[in-house]
């Protein structure tokens, strides 16, 4: 199969879209299947646990870490740690499907010099930082001081978007999607699907 062994590495700050344009390839590709992170930050109301994170407590994380459990790990906001399990990827490409990553741009990095040319790194670059702000806003899971932690990082991982393998400029939804889903499929060596 073309597609066994690949790995599709979304990243981009916070707000940018990441989640949104994961969730359409997963529900349009069939030879995806979600990397579920994990991560001691608080689930939010609509998560679930085991299918959009694996929702550890701290004591969990630093004990799987010092297990050896993580391909890569973050702390990407004071106290709020993140990590690509080693067990969730291999059990995907074990089932010869193509993994595909929500993560931020450090942990991004990480994978690509990990796994070269398997990996096909994409950026979600949003309109401005404005933007990025608003969306994160209207979204409503931040209280104020996770909001803040946000933008603080948000102006850094913007300068690292020349970084990866393409980047993508999410403004109006539907052109973003329609642009990542052909470079996803043609990385793939799969038709593009068009909804
Ligand atoms: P991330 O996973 O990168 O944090 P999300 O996918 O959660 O970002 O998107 C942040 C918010 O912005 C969500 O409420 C989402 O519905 C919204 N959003 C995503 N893309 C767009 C877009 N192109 N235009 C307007 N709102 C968007
Ligand atoms: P959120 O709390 O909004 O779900 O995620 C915050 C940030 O952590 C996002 O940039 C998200 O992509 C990133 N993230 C999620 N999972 C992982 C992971 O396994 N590793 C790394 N390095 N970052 C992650």
């Amino acid at each position: 199969m073309t597609n066994s062994g690949k790995l599709v590495v979304i990243t981009a700050p916070s707000g940018a879209g990441k989640t949104t344009i994961v969730k359409h390839l997963l529900q349009t590709i069939p030879e995806l299947r979600f990397s579920i992170s994990a991560t001691n930050r608080a689930r939010r109301p609509m998560e679930i646990n085991g299918r959009d994170y694996y929702f550890l407590t701290t004591e969990q994380f630093r004990r799987m870490v010092s297990q050896g459990a993580f391909l890569e790990w973050e702390e990407v906001y004071t106290d709020q740690y993140y990590g690509t399990l080693r067990s969730e990827v291999d059990r995907i490409l074990s089932e010869r499907k193509a993994v595909i990553f929500d993560i931020d741009v450090q942990g991004a990095l990480n994978l690509k010099k990990e796994y070269g040319d398997q990996a096909l790194s994409i950026f979600i670059q949003p309109p401005s930082l404005d933007t990025l702000i608003e969306r994160l806003k209207n979204r409503k899971t931040e209280d104020a001081k996770s909001l803040q932690k946000r933008i603080d990082r948000a102006t850094k991982e913007l300068t690292y978007k020349d970084n990866f393998d393409k980047t993508v400029m999410n403004d109006d939804l539907k052109l973003a999607l329609s642009e990542v889903m052909k470079i996803v499929c043609s990385f793939l060596g799969v038709p593009v699907r068009t909804h």
